[in-house]
């Protein structure tokens, strides 16, 4: 896992717990987390840890975000199970097309079925540098798609017209800053010199890129 978030509201509908995770087979050039690429790193999880600490936020539901989470579905698919059983729901980013994930479920990849089954809202296709959408929440550009799993967060879809993009940010006492959610590149790069540095610190397992999309990282004041 490269980061756990116990609740945005920038990662879906409602409020959610948001979890990246670390490892990444596609590597779309311009990638907003590509300090994610790699499966070392982040901090090992059991799944059902995992489910604890996100019950445990008390959140509407769980948004799973790389990283690539397919790249590791077995586990995830028990993370999600954990999270469904009690009543919340699962939304999966990934950079597969669902296409992809439909033909590796013919050829016997149990793992990726098993993370399907318990998704309620994929969000599916790799990251187009040159495709940026500029009008639907969530996503980084326009060739992502939708896919309703199941009806428990049906309404979402319906009201995506409606549903604003957010770029949020948390600042707590020690200075240190943690953005995630969706800007443009001036966006960030404003918000960057804001806080008096151009660029991103470089955490041992959290940092991030400075290009439009789905950041998620954490900045440090006056970082180099
Ligand atoms: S945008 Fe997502 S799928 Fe594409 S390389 Fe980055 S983490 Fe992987």
């Amino acid at each position: 896992m490269a980061r756990f978030l116990a609740s945005t509201r920038a990662e879906g509908p409602g409020e959610r717990t948001a979890v990246w995770v670390n490892g990444c087979a596609i590597r779309c050039a311009g990638c907003f987390n590509p300090h994610m690429w790699s499966a070392r790193g982040g901090e090992p999880v059991a799944p059902e840890e995992l489910v604890a600490r996100t019950l445990g936020a008390g959140t509407d539901g769980l948004t799973l975000l790389g990283g690539e989470p397919f790249d590791q579905a077995a586990a995830l698919s028990r993370v999600a199970a954990g999270v469904r059983a009690a009543g919340r729901s699962v939304m999966t980013f990934t950079g597969y097309r669902a296409d992809d994930l439909r033909q590796a479920v013919r050829t016997g990849r149990d793992d990726v079925a098993a993370l399907l089954a318990e998704t309620d809202l994929l969000v599916a296709g790799p990251f187009l540098a040159d495709r940026i959408d500029r009008v639907r929440p969530w996503v980084g550009s326009t060739n992502q798609e939708f896919v309703l799993l199941s009806d428990r967060i049906a309404g979402s879809v319906d009201e995506l017209s409606a549903t604003p993009d957010r770029l949020e940010i948390t600042v707590d006492g020690s200075g240190r800053v943690a953005v995630n959610g969706w800007a443009t590149p001036d966006t960030l790069e404003d918000l960057l010199n804001g806080l008096g540095t151009s660029r991103p610190a470089a955490e041992p397992h959290q940092r991030r890129s400075i290009l439009a999309g789905r950041a998620a990282g954490v900045l440090r004041r006056g970082s180099p």
